[in-house]
């Protein structure tokens, strides 16, 4: 099955001809893309909280209003406020002031795949979910290079949605990078599953290691750099990039290519009780079982991430990562 992907040439900035964009929210995504926009000619008004006065996008130069004020001025509002707290606030503040012919935009497909929000109908519905953290958005904007990005159209109501969300990657600088098309239920499942399958079992691997070699004896502090604080692991995944995932091992030793090789194979049985584990989790996710769980969990969401903050700064991994780190002066733990 393969995408359809679009690029610069399959998109016309003059369809926002006469358009009003409001950036909801200006945060990581919202002054990044709000910028962007800004500087691919787009008229934009900022939607906040914090009602007239938000410094950030004032100093930048914006026109700042509440988010109800900056929806009713524009034709196409894009939602850049947190997942968990945007049906409230579309509900609210968003909805309410779209007119038929108006497009919503979602950074993630999160609400509308899941159900948590339900735009009305009249509305073009479209999906612009940057593959790139917020910072990133603008830096490759500014460099003129580009970045990904899954896009797609959830509801055509004026006949002009595609071409819209286009115009809209466009100014953002998203279709630079290629813009590859698919239903917000997929973009949603494959994000989580990148957090809640496939994160999950990479740092298990990390850790099951770095207990291992600790165990038998080896000091926390050169296991750690062994492993990945050198840099050298996030550089080879440079490199996966650059040439992919078996080509790259031509840049290591012959020894290490003949050891990886032949002892990669003994781990072949772990593939299937591996990708059964992987299995539950997209399940999980696909049926909304995930979503529902989350939803249900906002009140004690706060304590959660207490307690789990709590238990991660007494286990020794993070005591033997914060000390490696103090020593060879690495991050923000260098200046400690
Ligand atoms: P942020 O957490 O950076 O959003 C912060 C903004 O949301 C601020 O303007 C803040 O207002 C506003 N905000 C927070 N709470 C509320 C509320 N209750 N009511 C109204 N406004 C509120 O979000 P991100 O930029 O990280 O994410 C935005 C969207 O982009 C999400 O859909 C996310 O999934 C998606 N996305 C994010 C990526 C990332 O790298 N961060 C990557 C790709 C997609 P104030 O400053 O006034 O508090």
């Amino acid at each position: 099955m393969s995408s359809t992907i679009y690029h610069d040439a399959d998109a016309d900035l003059g369809v926002l001809a006469g358009e009003t964009v409001a950036v909801v929210g200006y945060g990581n995504q919202g002054r990044s893309q709000a910028l962007n926009l800004r500087d691919s000619g787009v008229s934009v008004v900022i939607g906040n909280i914090r009602d007239y006065a938000h410094e950030a996008a004032l100093a930048d130069g914006f026109r700042v209003l509440p988010i109800a004020e900056a929806c009713a001025e524009a034709s196409c509002a894009m939602l850049l406020i947190p997942d968990e707290v945007m049906p409230e606030v579309y509900t609210g503040k968003v909805a309410p002031q779209l007119s038929p012919g108006d497009l919503v935009s979602f950074a993630s497909g999160y609400n509308v795949a899941f159900g948590l929000i339900e735009p009305a109908a009249g509305l073009d519905v479209v999906l612009v979910a940057p593959r790139m953290i917020g910072v990133g958005v603008r830096d490759a904007y500014v460099a003129g290079t580009g970045y990904p990005a899954f896009v797609g159209v959830h509801q055509d109501a004026t006949g002009n949605a595609r071409a819209r969300m286009l115009a809209l990657c466009k100014a953002v600088g998203a279709t630079r990078g290629g813009c590859i098309e698919m239903p917000m239920a997929d973009e949603a499942a494959l994000d989580l599953f990148t957090e809640q399958g496939f994160g999950p079992a990479w740092g298990r691997v990390m850790m099951s290691a770095v207990e291992l070699l600790v165990e038998a004896g080896f000091p926390p502090e050169a296991v750690l750099m062994e492993l990945y604080l050198s840099g050298e692991l996030a550089y080879s995944l440079e490199k996966i990039r650059e040439v992919g995932m078996t080509r790259q091992m031509d840049f290591h030793s012959r020894t290490s290519q003949y050891g990886s090789i032949t002892r990669g194979a003994r781990y072949l049985s772990l593939d299937a009780p591996l990708k059964e584990k992987m299995g539950e989790v997209l399940g999980e996710i696909r049926s909304g079982a995930f979503a529902k769980e989350w939803s249900e969990q906002q009140e004690q969401a706060n304590e959660i991430f207490e307690k789990i903050r709590a238990i991660r700064e007494q286990m020794p991994f993070t005591k033997w990562e914060t000390a490696a780190r103090r020593a060879f002066r690495i991050g923000d733990a260098g200046k400690g």
